[in-house]
């Protein structure tokens, strides 16, 4: 199918033409044709699938038509910078159509917001919480509502919006259009789309958990106090030139962004503690290659989209293996090829077994000997010790409690080889490393769930 095959409005077909996309991507191959149709669409789509504009250019070409009467679609997804992504692709978009939109985001100044409420621009993007902010005063109405889209449902879910969106869902009509976009399908996200949507086309693209075929993906089997200088070695050996680093904490972010400034690489921290200003700079500047590394959590990370990323790092291993598919999914994104690379400490195997399982593949673990036993520092150090015990303000955070306060150390030195011979270790570049999959061809795991 090609795009011209869509029936599409010339200027639609123009602003994704000057996108540079050849043709659809499958979920928008299956997405878009029932959503110009006016159908309700439920559609589990994996991450860097193209789901934006599945959802973008059917709203495009049902509001083009017809003339401007204020908000005519709404777009609900869980973060800002998600949001902003979002506005960003409608602008991209509708560039040579009259149609316009806007982002409705908390952290910034509600007096745009509002003025493009008033102004009606046609189609609004908003995340839950701001958008309820606003429908508490009468400029915020959307009666004229045609279009709403709920995109990645699961995580307003896990991020607690679901009270939120069923109180926006009673301000809108009830006559409307409803697109409802979710990488996994929980029983209450399940019960929640069956109260939205009215004979909904059902589309799944998402059902394989599995991280896009391109991306290669490796594991550094590493001491849980190692990891910072492990990242640091293959930052200085060029083994990683720019990359996204997720972290489990907002506070483990700082220290890692903290240890690897004081040792000259430029980076950038993105999580829910950084105003909105400081965000957008660090991803401005990691997307015109300021930083080359940008140290984030998974929510703040959620939807970044960055062309041609080589790297993706899990520094700590995700608890469920959605977020695992989520995170790699920001490498190898609409078909270029990309590399994840996962550190596991012992106390996280069992954490990233379970992604093996979940993506039925078998990630071999490279085991660099300097990194797999604990500093000189951590050994002398107290073991981690229950909150009752620590003496320091800080509570023990679980197995990586014993890590160092990164910035009072320096990077390990090794006299030694980067890897050692003898040892059933592989050398980190790309060619040895292998990982068995389906494609792969290599020993495959049962699933056993
Ligand atoms: P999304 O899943 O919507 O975040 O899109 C992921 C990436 O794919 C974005 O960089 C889009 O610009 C890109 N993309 C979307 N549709 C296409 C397409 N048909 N061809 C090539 N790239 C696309």
């Amino acid at each position: 199918m090609r795009f011209t095959d869509l029936g599409l409005h010339a200027d639609i077909v123009r602003g994704i033409k000057d996108l540079g996309y050849q043709r659809p991507t499958p979920i928008q191959e299956s997405a878009m044709p029932a959503a110009l149709e006016g159908k309700d669409l439920l559609a589990c789509a994996a991450t860097g699938s193209g789901k934006t504009a599945a959802f973008v250019v059917p709203i495009l070409q049902r509001l083009i038509a017809k003339p401007r009467a204020g908000t005519r679609a709404l777009i609900l997804t869980p973060t800002r910078e998600l949001a902003a992504q979002i506005a960003e692709s409608i602008s991209e978009l509708a560039v040579h159509t009259p149609l316009s939109g806007a982002a409705i985001y908390g952290g910034v100044s509600m007096g745009p917001q509002e003025h493009a409420l008033r102004t009606g621009v046609d189609i609004i993007v908003a995340t839950p919480g701001r958008l309820l902010d606003h429908l508490r005063f009468p400029y915020c109405n959307f009666e004229r509502l045609e279009v709403l889209v709920l995109d990645e449902a699961d995580r307003m879910l896990d991020m607690g919006f679901l009270p939120d969106i069923r109180r926006i869902l009673k301000r809108l009509p009830t006559r409307r259009q409803t697109l409802f976009f979710s990488a996994t399908m929980p029983p209450p996200i399940a019960e929640l789309s069956r109260e939205m949507l009215h004979a909904p086309t059902m589309i799944d693209h998402a059902r394989r958990a599995e991280p896009p075929a391109l991306i290669d993906q490796r594991a550094f089997a590493v001491d849980g106090t190692r990891k910072s200088e492990l990242l640091y070695d293959l930052i200085t050996k060029g083994e990683i030139k720019d990359a996204i680093v997720f972290t489990r904490t907002k506070a483990r972010t700082n220290r890692l962004a903290e240890f690897l400034e004081k040792r000259g690489v430029a980076c950038g921290r993105l999580h829910g503690n950084r105003s909105q200003r400081q965000r957008e700079t660090a991803l401005d500047q990691f997307k015109s290659g300021k930083t080359r590394i940008l140290v984030a959590t998974d929510i703040a990370a959620r939807g970044i989209d960055v062309q041609q990323l080589g790297h993706v790092v899990n520094f700590d291993v995700p608890h469920v293996p959605e977020d695992y598919i989520h995170r790699v999914g920001r490498t190898g994104r609409a078909g270029s090829a990309g590399e994840a690379i996962t550190f596991v400490s012992p106390e996280e195997e069992k954490d990233f077994r379970a992604i093996e399982r979940a993506i039925d593949r078998v990630v071999e673990r490279i085991r660099h000997l300097d990194y797999t036993r604990p500093s000189a520092d951590a050994t002398k150090r107290p073991p981690a010790r229950g909150p009752q015990q620590a003496p320091q303000r800080a509570p023990a955070r679980g197995p990586q409690s014993a890590a160092p306060r990164a910035p009072a150390r320096k990077p390990a030195e090794s006299p030694r080889p980067f890897f050692h011979k003898g040892v059933s270790e592989r050398p980190t570049g790309r060619a040895v490393t292998r990982t068995h999959g389906r494609s792969g061809g290599g020993p495959r795991r049962r699933r056993s769930r």
